[in-house]
């Protein structure tokens, strides 16, 4: 069994871990930690450009853990979902120019004005199954991120990783699952959940859960600093046979985001070594 702790080229950083930074200077403070991944988001992407950032990433040698993030299935009419079709396949188009090992799927909230969170689940089954001939057919695997229920409203009405099985188990192929502690970490079926996975788990996310948090969207902690079990929950994940990085994504207003990169960086990977 691979060990996803302590070996640098196993760690990989989530843009939004150093938003202080662009992502140019991710990928090059990566590489000069000797860190072996990056998981850029696309508004980093963006003000980069696909095609050079593209290059930079080969030319320093990293891999690309996932791109955040595709999803955001859920609209208020059938208008909206067929735009939110279209933006996906955009996202699948630069997860390949990235050579990402996965685009990890936000699947979105309730639509404004519904209450009906039945159907939101739904819609979110079928913009997958939508997307996904296209995704097969450009050999980019969807990875549906399961978000805390705190975000079922806003972000993500997927909200534990059996829902996340039972989508992949009814769509087949090209499908898969981001395993994010913050927001799993919770969850008693959560080592069931895992190992049905299997070889479906394509993203492995690390932070740790605060306590108190202060914000529930932008006070993320770091690896040790909270009490989230992660090398138990490592563990299960590479049981299934895990063949990515562990990918740190922390997003945190008022402490991380606030000091120097390197700095985070160097802390992420003594966490990475410590405590992961
Ligand atoms: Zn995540």
């Amino acid at each position: 069994m691979r060990d996803l702790s302590k070996d640098k080229a196993l760690l990989s950083i989530n843009t939004a871990t150093v938003k202080q930074w662009s992502l140019e200077q991710v990928i090059e403070g990566c590489a000069r930690h000797g860190i072996g991944g990056i998981a850029p988001w696309r508004d980093k992407l963006h003000e980069c450009g696909v095609e050079k950032a593209a290059k930079l990433i080969k030319q320093h040698g990293l891999q690309v853990s996932g791109l955040c993030r595709g999803g955001m299935f859920t609209a208020a009419d059938a208008a909206g979902r067929q735009k939110a079709i279209e933006e996906n396949r955009r996202c699948v188009d630069e997860a390949v120019a990235l050579g990402a090992k996965c685009l990890v799927l936000v699947v979105g909230g309730i639509p404004a004005g519904s209450k009906d969170i039945v159907d939101a689940r739904q819609q979110v089954r079928d913009g997958i199954a939508a997307l996904l001939p296209y995704a097969r057919a450009n050999n980019m695997p969807l990875a549906i991120e399961p978000l805390h229920p705190m975000y079922a409203a806003d972000r993500a009405c997927v909200n534990t990783l059996r829902q996340a099985n039972d989508i992949c188990d009814a769509l087949g192929d090209g499908v898969g699952v981001a395993v994010d502690i913050y927001h799993l970490w919770w969850d008693p079926e959560l080592e069931a959940q895992i190992r049905r996975a299997g070889r479906r788990v394509l993203a492995f996310h690390v932070c740790d859960w605060l306590v108190p948090t202060a914000d529930l969207l932008l006070d993320r902690g770091m690896m040790g600093d909270g009490v989230i079990d992660i090398p138990r929950i490592r563990g299960w994940v590479e049981a299934t046979g895990f063949t990515g990085q562990c990918e740190v994504e922390i997003f945190s207003a008022n402490n991380w985001w606030k000091k120097d990169g390197d700095e985070v960086l160097r802390t992420c990977i003594a966490r990475h070594q410590s405590v992961v």
